[in-house]
């Protein structure tokens, strides 16, 4: 059965676009599975877990997050 899932567009995320440098979307996630290192940088998924529910993608500024089936 195909899953959904968050993916990041590296050419289109800018964390400059968010408050601080502080990705919007590992804000919005209410399972927290994004992570950023440190502000400014880009954020990783979790494949594994992401449930695909758009929340991250809608969050973003950049409109840099996809949901893709897998
Ligand atoms: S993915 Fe979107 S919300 Fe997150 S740092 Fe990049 S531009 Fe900002
Ligand atoms: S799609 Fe949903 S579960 Fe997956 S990272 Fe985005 S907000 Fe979190």
């Amino acid at each position: 059965m195909p899953s959904k899932m968050a993916l990041v567009d590296f050419g289109k995320c800018n964390p400059d676009m968010c408050e601080s440098g502080i990705c919007a979307a590992v804000e919005a996630c209410p399972h927290k599975l994004l992570k950023q290192e440190v502000p400014g940088d880009i954020p990783m998924t979790n494949p594994s877990l992401c449930r695909g529910c758009g929340t991250c993608a809608q969050a973003c500024p950049a409109k840099a997050i996809k949901i893709v089936t897998q």
